[in-house]
C-alpha cells in the first residue's frame, strides 16, 4: 500500500489522524502530513477507515 496525501485538499478535519494516528499527523498548519507513506499490513485497515472518512478526499491509497 502507497499513500498520497493532497495537502492542496485538506481541510485539517483531522479524521485521518483520529482513525489511524501511527500513519497520519498535521502539520503546523493542521493539514495532513502522513508519519509514512508505505505503512505496515496491521496499519491498512485504519488506512482505508481514514480515507473514508476524510471529507475532502485528500488520501489516496494505491493498494499495490
Ligand atoms: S481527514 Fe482529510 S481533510 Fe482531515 S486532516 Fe486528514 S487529509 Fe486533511
Amino acid at each position: 500500500m502507497h499513500i498520497t496525501a493532497d495537502k492542496g485538499r485538506c481541510v485539517g478535519a483531522a479524521q485521518c489522524v483520529l482513525a489511524a494516528p501511527a500513519v497520519f499527523d498535521q502539520d503546523e498548519q493542521g493539514l495532513v502530513a502522513p508519519v509514512t507513506v508505505d505503512p505496515a499490513g496491521a496499519d491498512w485497515p485504519a488506512v482505508r477507515q481514514a480515507v473514508h472518512l476524510c471529507p475532502s478526499s485528500a488520501i489516496r491509497i494505491d493498494e499495490e
